[in-house]
């Protein structure tokens, strides 16, 4: 176990701890169409950043200790993930499709990574396999990897999202507080995107009542279309009951006092999943879908920037996803989900049930009229139509 001594005044803010995992590579149930991800890796456990909302130190995902301190680290993690990508050891070969570096329990760029290099060596192998990556990150450390991001885009796809509460520079410094300013993540956004490489702001979560007015909401938006992001991935706060939600009441008793009975009342029934009511959720996308329809920014990662580096069933997945997800946004009625989550199940290709797919549980006529044309031209004038 090491301890490193990170602060100019000498005081102790990260002890590390080497582990062996047992694996590396998560495999999702079925594709994240937020993500476009087929997997995720955690190289780390516990995250140095300590952004206060973090729903990382919630019970449910088992990092011990002091999460913004006690961080762990996965020293066999490139041992293991050349093991889970060969496909010489495998019976069925991993279906391609994009991996996921960060977000989770821990930032896969913050500051363990300057001396372990775990992500930058699992984005070597990953050029070796040619597999597609997203990175998620609220770290600048990033800039370190370029060459390599530039490399796998050439070969595959790289797709770089950095996540942002808001471009405030103050309250950035009050919750997320040991990550770069709003200003060095956007700038080095731009610099990514002279690359070639595809970039997108994840706003999330808004803080309620801090983070989600409308002109911090405009000022987000405007800043991301101001240096030409592809897309704003957008989402409310949770606040998991537990470790997650005393540690943000914490903060918000000391910095928002006047706060506190608005969040007892909107988060009164969080639930396992730490939601906020429906009547929060539903104003503040609504809020959000007007906004960026303003600055006519995507809501959603758009098909371009994926479509060709995963399977056929995963794009009609994804397409119908973001359908259901922009429509519910908006506070309509959706049939898309449903027969997405059926398609996501199949084994077979969806190409084989051209002639049956009325058979699948959800797929009504509306929804066989749109795969069909996803079958046949690879995307929807309906989806594009939702996503402009
Ligand atoms: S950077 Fe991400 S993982 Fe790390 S504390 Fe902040 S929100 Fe959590």
């Amino acid at each position: 176990m090491y301890n490193w001594r990170l602060s100019s005044k000498n005081r102790l803010i990260m002890v590390i701890t080497e582990i062996e995992a047992k694996s590396i590579l998560r495999k999702h149930k079925k594709i994240d169409s937020w993500f476009v991800s087929r997997y995720g890796m955690n190289l780390y456990r516990g995250c140095i950043h300590d952004c206060v909302y973090c729903d990382g130190r919630a019970e449910r995902y088992n990092v011990d200790g002091d999460f913004g301190k006690d961080i762990a680290v996965k020293v066999n993690a490139i041992e293991l993930l050349e093991r889970e990508l060969d496909p010489r050891r495998k019976r069925i070969p991993l279906i391609k499709g994009f991996i996921i570096l960060g977000g989770g329990v821990g930032d896969s760029y913050q500051p363990a990574e300057k001396r372990y290099q775990l992500t930058r060596k699992a984005l070597e192998l990953l050029l070796d396999y040619d597999f597609p990556v997203h990175i998620l990150t609220k770290s600048t450390l990033v800039e370190r990897d370029i060459d390599l991001l530039t490399e796998i885009n050439k070969k595959s796809k790289v797709l770089v999202s950095i996540s942002f509460s808001s471009t405030d520079e103050e309250i950035s410094r009050r919750f997320e507080p040991r990550v770069p300013s709003p200003r060095e993540r956007l700038n080095l956004l731009k610099e990514i995107k002279k690359q070639g490489i595809a970039c997108g702001m994840f706003l999330m979560p808004v803080i309620p009542h801090i983070t989600d007015t409308p002109h911090l909401l405009d000022q987000s938006l405007a800043r991301a279309a101001e240096a030409k992001l592809d897309y704003v991935i957008f989402s409310g706060m949770t606040l998991k009951p537990g470790r997650q939600q005393d540690h943000f009441f914490a903060v918000l008793r000391e910095s928002y006092p006047e706060l506190l009975e608005e969040y007892h009342s909107i988060y009164a029934n969080a639930g396992k999943w730490g939601n906020a009511s429906y009547e929060y959720y539903d104003q503040l996308h609504l809020l959000f879908d007007k906004i960026a329809g303003q600055y006519k920014i995507p809501r959603r990662i758009p098909l371009g920037h994926f479509k060709d580096h995963i399977n056929e069933n995963d794009r009609v997945v994804i397409i119908l996803e973001q359908m259901d997800y922009i429509l519910k946004m908006r506070g309509q009625k959706s049939p898309y989900g449903y027969g997405a989550y059926s398609i996501s199940q199949l084994k077979q290709p969806i190409g084989e049930l051209t002639n049956s797919l009325r058979q699948l549980k959800g797929v009504g006529p509306v929804t066989e009229r749109i795969v069909r044309e996803i079958l046949q031209t690879g995307s929807s004038t309906y989806y594009e139509k939702l996503m402009s």
